[in-house]
């Protein structure tokens, strides 16, 4: 997959669209934003919808793709639809199956000849104890490992993504090195929403997530792959402050890094360079914001996307509410919009898991105790 990706309009067309193309998976993980079932709902996309919606895609101007679950594999045409998509719409695809018996080398081999460009493993722990507990299967670590060995010898791009929680923020550091030991190119950390079957209780505090993305500006430097945070656009405003405080002696090692952060020209954030799909073909801000803004099935992604009132919302930072509304980093960042909902029940309010406090929150706080109102 290109890191040099162009320059586009997010009102027009979106960086990255996730298809989740079933909600059937095998394992039960702790934070399942999908709350995933054994067997696949009998209204998700057909194949014919599928390419259609694929067509829809293509017509976004080329976005990246990403396939996603469930479990990716629990669907018997989905190397078809990669081979179409590839093939036909010159789509970059990319998929995050469950580690599961279905991870065979042939099953990774017909990825690969379908064009598959990226495959991403999750690992929620640097240890069997701690991945298997997380994704609540045993066995769950070990074949993890034993797909990415066949990933290795295949030569398919590998990516590791991390849900970041309570149950695994002492091992991150870990984790970080076993990414680089696998000879991963990319470590994607999941900032935890409560939503499905995460809950609030197992989210890190906000403090802890500044420190978290404290500590990844300085992976970013030293680790040989790229790192992407997910429902974490604070960690743009917090790279940029890191990269101000150790001033110009590492700021050109911080803009090569910010490069790979983003590999968009702009960040993305839910419904903002990043559209959703479900496995019924309602298209979501994100996977992680249920509020459901169309369905392919009736309308064209395209018109969906540019048109929906709820996603013109989101991208509009003028209607930010709270800290976030007057913050003078929310056109960089923008708070995690899916958090705001989960916590709040209401997309625009402030990411209650950010800790900076904004200049102009700060002076309206003074004026109120100085009149005696706070
Ligand atoms: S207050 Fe909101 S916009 Fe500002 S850095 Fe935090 S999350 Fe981002």
């Amino acid at each position: 997959m290109s890191l040099i990706v162009k320059e586009r309009d997010y009102n027009v067309s979106p960086f990255i669209v996730i298809w989740e193309v079933t909600r059937a998976c095998a394992l039960k993980c702790l934070h399942c934003r999908a709350e995933a079932q054994y067997k696949a709902d009998p209204r998700q996309l057909t194949f014919e919808e599928g390419k259609k919606l694929i067509d829809d895609i293509a017509e976004l101007d080329n976005p990246l793709f990403v396939f996603t679950g469930g479990d990716p594999l629990m669907r018997t045409d989905l190397f078809d639809l990669t081979q179409y998509a590839v093939d036909q719409k010159k789509l970059s695809v990319s998929m995050t199956p469950s580690a599961t018996p279905k991870v065979t080398f042939e099953a990774i081999q017909k990825a690969k000849e379908a064009g598959l460009s990226r495959w991403a493993f999750s690992l929620d722990g640097s240890s069997a104890e701690i991945h298997d507990h997380f994704r609540g299967t045993k066995g769950s670590y070990d074949l993890t490992m034993r797909g990415i060995e066949y990933l290795k010898e295949l030569q398919i791009p590998i990516q590791v993504n991390t849900t970041v929680s309570n149950y695994n923020l002492q091992d991150l550091e870990a984790i970080a090195n076993k990414v680089r030991d696998m000879g991963a190119v990319l470590w994607s950390l999941f900032f935890m929403v409560p939503t499905g079957r995460g809950l609030e209780k197992d989210l890190i505090t906000a403090d802890q997530h500044e420190e978290v993305m404290k500590w990844l500006c300085q992976v970013q430097q030293t680790m040989p792959y790229g790192v992407k945070a997910t429902e974490a656009p604070h960690y743009r405003r917090v790279f940029l402050q890191e990269k101000l405080r150790l001033g110009d002696s590492q700021a050109g090692i911080g803009m090569k890094r910010a490069d790979l952060l983003g590999r968009a020209h702009k960040g993305v954030n839910d419904g903002d360079g990043f559209v959703f799909i479900s496995h019924t073909g309602d298209v979501y801000p994100s996977g992680f914001l249920p509020v459901s803004c169309g369905n392919v099935k009736e309308q064209s992604l395209g018109d969906i996307y540019r048109n929906s009132p709820v996603l013109r919302q989101l991208r509009d930072k003028s209607l930010l509410k709270g800290k976030c509304g007057v913050c003078e980093f929310k056109e960089l960042c923008g708070g995690s919009r899916a958090r705001a909902y989960a916590v709040t029940g209401d997309y625009l309010e402030s990411d209650p898991y950010c800790a900076y406090v904004p200049k102009a929150w700060n002076n309206n706080v003074q004026s109120l105790h100085k009149s005696g109102l706070a």
